[in-house]
């Protein structure tokens, strides 16, 4: 028997169709989609896309974030419609759909890369918003090429237990420990607001630091979250951000491998999933126009921590992205009514 979907009722615009409604069909039960929401093709329009980038290629430790997408949607079985941290039901403020994987080559990373840009460009040919679930760290350069061809140059906010702003490594450009300086040489980066969240470990010298600072990066490390507090950084990063269209990127191994074992490459004293689930939260009203979760790599990992972990950051990140959309809706009606 097919699974049951109830449409539900949304406060501005058409309807959207949510998850399937899991007091009919039990949530654990049939197709891993995010959230068990519709797939792209069972839905005419859609303001926020979830994808898949099942790809690897660019790591340098543990591999295995190719079945991250997989185990997240697998980890996200039991997220429901109503967020009330942030006070909104995401799927009824937006028609949130899951577009499956891009198939990506996994012996050629540029290709890979031109892949999910043209993919990430697909997507978002309407005005909507990407949300992808990785994969490696690589795979931001493509979506962040893909979101200033959208808005121009983006701001950024990373949370990583590393700065990624490496140069090469084995001679290689293009690996999940370079997108950012990449990102930056390549001018799609707004520089006036970058930051990095979370970061920790040691580093292979001070020059890393140096470097990246030059490359205009702020930095919260794991401890300043920890010393200072949820409120305070969450203040700093808004300020630098401000309204700017702002890009969230989120390596998983940002935190603490008692919270995210599965990973590629583990760091001691990150951050909880709660504070990185507050900090979060501190940017409801920001326009968030993309989003990673990457670097879930599910064989490292113990009773679904991390993919429970990662799938509760995309459903924050896909509430961020839903209150902002239907805020634009509301202000576009209003300024239409004013039109009268
Ligand atoms: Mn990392
Ligand atoms: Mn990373």
């Amino acid at each position: 028997m097919s699974e049951r979907r109830i449409p539900q009722e949304v406060r501005v615009g058409e309807r959207n169709v949510g998850p399937i409604d899991a007091s009919l069909t039990p949530r654990y039960g049939g197709a891993a989609t995010f959230a068990k929401l519709p797939r792209i093709d069972q839905v005419d329009r859609a303001d926020i896309t979830v994808a898949g980038v099942p790809f690897d290629s660019g790591v340098s430790y543990r591999p295995g974030a190719r079945f991250g997408p997989t185990h997240i949607r697998e980890s996200s079985r039991l997220l429901r419609p109503y967020h009330p941290g942030l006070d909104v039901s995401p799927f009824e403020s937006a028609q949130v759909v899951d577009a499956g994987d891009i198939a990506v080559n996994p012996f050629n990373i540029n290709e890979a890369m031109d892949t999910v840009q043209a993919a990430a460009l697909d997507l978002t040919a309407d005005g909507g918003r990407l949300l992808t679930i990785g994969g490696d760290h690589t795979i931001a350069l493509p979506l962040l090429r893909a979101a200033a061809e959208r808005h121009g140059p983006v701001a950024l906010v990373h949370f990583d237990a590393h700065l990624d702003t490496w140069d090469t490594y084995f001679g290689a450009e293009y690996t999940h420990g370079t997108p950012f300086r990449r990102a930056v040489e390549e001018g799609i980066l707004d520089t006036e607001a970058l930051s990095h969240v979370g970061t920790r470990g040691p580093l292979y010298g001070k020059k890393d630091l140096e470097e990246d600072r030059r490359f205009g990066f702020g930095i919260v490390t794991s401890a300043d979250v920890y010393r200072q507090g949820v409120d305070e950084v969450v203040d700093k990063l808004r300020q630098r951000v401000g309204d700017r269209p702002v890009y969230l990127s989120i390596d998983i191994d940002v935190l603490d491998p008692a919270h995210a074992p599965g990973t590629g490459t583990p760091e001691a004293g990150g951050m909880t999933s709660r504070e990185l689930l507050e900090v979060l939260r501190g940017f409801a009203g920001a326009n968030v126009v993309g989003a990673d979760v990457v670097e879930v790599s599910p064989a490292y990992d113990h009773a679904e921590l991390t993919g429970v972990a990662a799938s509760h950051v995309a459903y924050d990140l896909v509430s961020l992205m839903a209150m902002r959309h239907e805020a634009e809706l509301e202000a576009g009606a209003v300024a239409e009514a004013a039109l009268g």
